[in-house]
């Protein structure tokens, strides 16, 4: 038996999940597509909107990348699988968890 607090982390994540989700909804207004007419924008601002709405792009994936991990994370707690190493079975240390609650592999294999 691992003796982290699984409900700890259970609460950690979903806490995290919410916020993530409160993020992308408040995101959504600079992922409209950018405004092609020329005559009410400048050539400059359009670039800089398409810059912005690059990074919120970028953004958006690192958000839905990370939803994923947590939803992976959950589904292991459930499982009784949330804490251990996916490549040897150790438990994974509670810091190292603290530190990345999605980790899946204790810091000897991350390495
Ligand atoms: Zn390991």
């Amino acid at each position: 038996m691992s003796d982290i607090d699984v409900d700890h982390f259970r609460a950690l994540l979903e806490a995290r999940r919410i916020e993530l989700r409160a993020l992308s909804d408040a995101a959504k207004d600079s992922r409209k597509p950018v405004e092609l007419d020329q005559q009410s924008v400048g050539r400059l601002s359009r670039q800089d909107a398409l810059q912005q709405q690059a990074m919120a792009k970028a953004q958006d994936a690192r958000r839905v990348n990370e939803l994923r991990k947590i939803e992976a994370a959950l589904s292991r707690i459930d499982e009784g699988e949330y804490g251990y190493c996916a490549e040897c079975g150790e438990a994974i240390a509670p810091k190292r968890l603290q530190v990345d609650l999605t980790a899946t592999r204790c810091a000897a294999c991350a390495a």
